[in-house]
């Protein structure tokens, strides 16, 4: 059972909870409540991929408490070499910076790949902006949501209300107009939605794929692989990524670090474009 995690104490367990973008109903949440009294639990961990665990479980209750759970709406984790829980900001059904809808896709993740086997363990995480909440570049598969602006022809004011909102400095007011400098944009499309004369609009939404991040004892951003517009080509890239590690990489060796030996990063970049379709690429 993947989401189990042996205790320092052999004699008890940790039960990992599938939760995908840590939404939990008020309903799932009571009857975890009330299935960790039921066993005298006292505590719930809040995990850092948003899961809730049931600590201290007597090896000998596992069992009944894991039918119990799956009877109750909720399902058991995932903490071995899988696809472990999908983490997500709130994204666009909350979040006013939020450029996707990073919910829905990590639950359209989660129904095609959670618990999948694969030779290593797999995390993918997502954010709705550059802001990164989820530290997603930090995750063997991150994906950011991302608006780069546009300056539309019109009369700028110069009255530097954009300039302001850029918090990258990529925004300046010269001669009397808006110049921006793309260099130093990160397309987190804050500017966008501040031009009360709707002078800079955006490109479509996008999805920035990363891959080969790490936390831990030896922490590593992500290299960019591609960025897409839209939720389906994305979709299309992580079924990619999932049969290329599937396919290639090695059992028992952390995934990433087999990047450069079983996992030939640049050439599965290189051929990616092939297998999408090409109006959905926006930058490879
Ligand atoms: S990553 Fe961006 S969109 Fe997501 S919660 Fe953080 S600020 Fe909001
Ligand atoms: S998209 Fe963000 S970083 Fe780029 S110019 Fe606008 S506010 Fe600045
Ligand atoms: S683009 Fe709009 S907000 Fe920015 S300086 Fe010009 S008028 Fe002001």
């Amino acid at each position: 059972m993947g989401g189990v995690i042996t205790q320092a104490d052999g004699n008890l367990c940790t039960l990992r909870l599938r939760m995908p973008a840590g939404i939990v109903s008020p309903q799932q949440l009571i009857a975890i409540g009330q299935i960790a009294q039921k066993y005298t639990i006292d505590e719930l961990h809040l995990t850092t991929r948003q899961t809730i665990e049931i600590p201290h479980i007597k090896t000998q209750d596992l069992p009944q408490i894991a039918d119990e759970i799956c009877a109750s709406g909720n399902d058991i984790g995932a903490e071995r070499a899988e696809v472990v829980n999908i983490t997500a900001c709130p994204g666009t059904d909350r979040c006013k910076l939020a450029n996707i809808d990073s919910v829905h896709l990590a639950r359209e993740i989660d129904k095609r790949y959670f618990r999948k086997d694969m030779p290593g363990k797999i995390r993918i995480a997502i954010s709705a902006c550059p802001n990164a909440c989820t530290s997603e570049s930090l995750n063997e598969i991150g994906i950011t949501g991302l608006r780069t602006p546009i300056r539309k022809p019109g009369y700028c004011t110069g009255c530097g209300t954009c300039v302001q909102f850029c918090q990258e400095d990529a925004l300046v007011v010269s001669e009397g107009s808006i110049v921006m400098d793309q260099d130093r944009c990160l397309d987190c499309g804050t500017c966008v939605r501040s031009c009360v004369y709707g002078l800079l609009e955006s490109e479509p939404t996008a999805y920035r794929i990363t891959f080969g991040g790490r936390r831990g004892r030896h922490p590593k951003v992500g290299m960019h692989l591609i960025t897409v517009n839209s939720e389906e080509a994305a979709l299309l890239v992580i079924d990619e990524i999932i049969d290329w590690i599937y396919r290639y990489a090695r059992i028992g060796v952390p995934i990433v670090q087999q990047l450069g030996v079983s996992l030939n990063f640049e050439e599965f970049k290189a051929n990616l474009p092939k297998k999408i379709p090409a109006d959905s690429i926006v930058c490879q």
